[in-house]
């Protein structure tokens, strides 16, 4: 099953890869994230939406979170402290 934009619709591509294994006899589980993923899921709010749909995907934030939490960000993405 595809992943949708919330905002738009349209099909992202690109996910967190999640790989168990076992290690020495201990289970572990491993996640990776593949550099091709054209989305974000907002570390605030949870909605998932393409980088067309965010005009900061580098952040983590949806524009809405930006915008509601007036947030700033330094030109590599950082979250400025108010
Ligand atoms: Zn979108
Ligand atoms: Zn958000």
């Amino acid at each position: 099953m595809n992943q949708q934009c919330e905002l738009c619709e349209k099909d992202v591509y690109g996910e967190l890869g999640v790989y168990s294994g076992d290690r020495n006899g201990i289970a572990v589980i491993m996640i990776k994230e593949t550099s091709t993923r054209n989305w974000i899921l907002c570390d605030s709010c949870s909605v998932l939406v393409c980088h067309s749909c965010c005009t900061r995907p580098e952040t983590g934030y949806c524009n809405e979170c930006i915008d509601r939490y007036k947030l700033s960000f330094d030109e590599e993405g950082r979250l400025r402290d108010p």
